[in-house]
């Protein structure tokens, strides 16, 4: 049997808008937490890898609702999880935080380069707009009758009653959440990842565990509702997904891009992309080459998420790192 030389591990960023619950303990922590010590008493090189992530408009939406400012936010729940993570024993080696500027520059370095490379789909839309509030209302700052189940208080981007993933324009009767006024459609310039044009070899590397025909992972070893989430994904036909939004927190799209002005990175572009800042930075403080566990084939990536996590983790992160191609 084959072991990796090493191991990374990483565990789901808590999101920094609320505090832990057991479900996340239970969920990713705790048993991500036994794995690494397990692999750690078997004298094995493994690295334990966290943080907060701090962007997104989920936190400016809370910010606006306490009236504080998105910073304040997550500094307090930053400093609530780390709390409770010690309080329980859990044994990162990094627990990092995606406002950290280290974590920046990385996200934005993986922007340029997938910019750079022509991966992107640079696409005018409209998007709804409130005039009031004069700013683009982004994910959650839009909320309307859910299409699908008729729920009258469903997101931008999902409807919490029937689960389903959404987009603002299918939203009936939407509202801004902001001044609660009707919003209008106005043009506004995003980058588009298309998730498209990686089908076939996401849908080789998911169901026989093979890129380019080398062996990656063993898919006996997935979850089956981890590969069927995946596969009923793959089976609908991926679209492509906008990596930018028109919010004012978060990591810039780099201002050498033209029309950059004013976007960000979608949060779930630069969230896992957290697990390379955090390693990085793990990597400065104890004297190691983080790269040794990002980029050599005989190093194991190993994550712990939670349920609503799959997609990002099994789809579209990867398709950002191949995009990337230093990966
Ligand atoms: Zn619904």
């Amino acid at each position: 049997m084959h072991y990796p030389e090493r191991y990374l591990v990483t565990a789901a960023l808590p999101y920094a808008n609320g505090p832990l619950h057991i479900g996340h303990l239970a969920g990713a922590y705790i048993p991500s937490d036994i794995y690494v010590r397990f692999q750690r008493m078997m004298g094995k090189d493994v690295v334990y890898i966290c943080g907060s992530d701090e962007n997104g408009a989920a936190i400016t939406l809370r910010a606006l609702k306490e009236g504080k400012k998105p910073k304040e936010i997550v500094d307090e729940y930053d400093a609530s999880f780390r709390k409770s993570f010690k309080g329980m024993g859990i044994s990162f080696d990094m627990f990092h935080r995606t406002s950290d500027s280290l974590h920046h520059e990385t996200a934005q370095e993986f922007f340029k380069t997938l910019y750079d490379q022509g991966e992107f789909k640079e696409e005018v839309s409209e998007q709804y707009y409130d005039d009031e509030a004069k700013q683009f209302l982004a994910d959650r700052y839009i909320k309307g009758t859910c299409p699908k189940c008729g729920h009258d208080s469903a997101y931008g981007d999902q409807c919490e009653n029937c689960g389903s993933t959404l987009s603002p324009i299918e939203l009936i009767d939407p509202i801004s959440t902001i001044t609660g006024t009707s919003p209008i459609l106005k043009a506004t310039k995003h980058w588009y990842l298309p998730l498209d044009k990686y089908e076939g070899w996401l849908r080789e590397w998911i169901t026989d565990g093979t890129v380019d025909g080398e062996q990656l992972h063993d898919t006996q070893k997935w979850k089956n509702h981890v590969l069927g989430q995946c596969k009923s994904w793959l089976d609908g036909g991926l679209q492509p997904r906008s990596m930018t939004r028109d919010l004012d927190w978060g990591v810039d799209v780099p201002q050498s891009i033209e029309g950059a002005e004013g976007k960000k990175l979608y949060v779930w572009m630069d969230a896992p992309i957290g697990y390379i800042s955090a390693t990085k930075e793990w990597a400065k403080q104890n004297g190691k080459n983080w790269e040794e566990y990002w980029k050599d084939d005989k190093s194991e990536l190993i994550h712990f998420i939670g349920k609503d996590n799959i997609v990002f983790h099994c789809l579209i992160f990867p398709s950002i790192l191949k995009a990337h191609g230093g990966y």
